[in-house]
């Protein structure tokens, strides 16, 4: 279809008459959604999300993930080399990181970080301290934000972004750490990721932060297709149901859907578009 067709310009309309919502982290790119994922993105932007943060683990999966973000409208590629494929990563991968996530397009470095959540050997901790602080030093000097992945390792990760005076901040993914840790990564810059997890009644430290950390603080998320809201248990999740997470928050602070998502689009966009004019406000 040609440029500035009918269908583009109402498609524009839409997304400027309303604020949008933005999944800071979509693995739209993964083999899950192989089938469909063109399919999904148009249901998503139907129910109000209409831009989308989709971070890499590993070096072969950028290609496949830069070319759906190029394809895709509101698809922001992020590069990174997840600590739980450390078996797949290999030094060379962090010189051409260097290189690849400094396109223009590259909205953060992610997801990165430690996950220490099945006891690992002190060997695998320090390879993924390892890694994990190489990345954050081409961050660093790319001037890009951090999506970050931390399990049972907060302190940790904590530490080395101190250590290595990171300014850019960034989104800590999927946060489930102690209220104490969310208020240090908010000193730190850094906002808390929103997703799935407060759907769940028994998710009680959780829900709770949600209610109670300041708003501009946080972003939402799903983690399609992971964590699934408690409507979709046993689903593949989808970025199609980020509002359901909005209307969640909603209720658990006693606030407007409206605003909630007025306010982490905000939040998401202040974050991210230091490198990407077309997400200004
Ligand atoms: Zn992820």
């Amino acid at each position: 279809m040609p440029n500035g067709s009918a269908v583009d310009r109402v498609d524009a309309l839409t997304a400027a008459a309303r604020p949008g919502l933005v999944d800071t982290h979509c693995h739209i790119d993964v083999s899950e959604f192989a089938a469909d994922y063109g399919q999904v993105l148009q249901r998503a932007r139907a129910a109000g999300v209409n831009r989308f943060v989709v971070p890499g683990v590993d070096r072969g999966g950028w290609p496949r993930l830069l070319a759906l973000c190029r394809k895709e409208a509101g698809c922001h590629p992020a590069l990174g080399l997840h600590p739980l494929y450390l078996p797949l990563h290999r030094p060379a991968h962090l010189e051409e990181l260097g290189k690849m996530a400094a396109r223009p397009e590259v909205v953060a470095i992610g997801e990165v970080g430690l996950d220490f959540w099945d006891n690992p050997e002190a060997l695998v901790r320090q390879r993924q301290e390892a890694l994990f602080e190489q990345q954050v030093r081409i961050a660093k000097g790319l001037g890009l934000p951090l999506l970050l992945h931390a399990r049972k390792a907060h302190d940790q990760v904590q530490a080395i972004v101190r250590r290595l005076h990171f300014p850019y901040g960034g989104i800590v993914h999927a946060f489930s750490g102690s209220r104490q840790q969310a208020l240090i990564w908010l000193e730190l810059g850094f906002l808390i990721g929103i997703g799935g997890t407060i759907t769940y009644g028994r998710a009680n430290r959780v829900r709770a932060l949600a209610a109670e950390l300041p708003l501009p603080g946080l972003v939402l998320e799903t983690d399609a297709p992971d964590i699934p809201p408690a409507a979709h248990r046993q689903e593949r999740n989808s970025p199609e149901y980020l509002p359901e997470i909005v209307h969640c928050l909603a209720q658990l602070r006693s606030d407007s859907p409206d605003r909630i998502a007025v306010e982490t689009t905000r939040n998401a966009v202040r974050l991210l578009n230091r490198r990407v004019p077309g997400l200004a406000h």
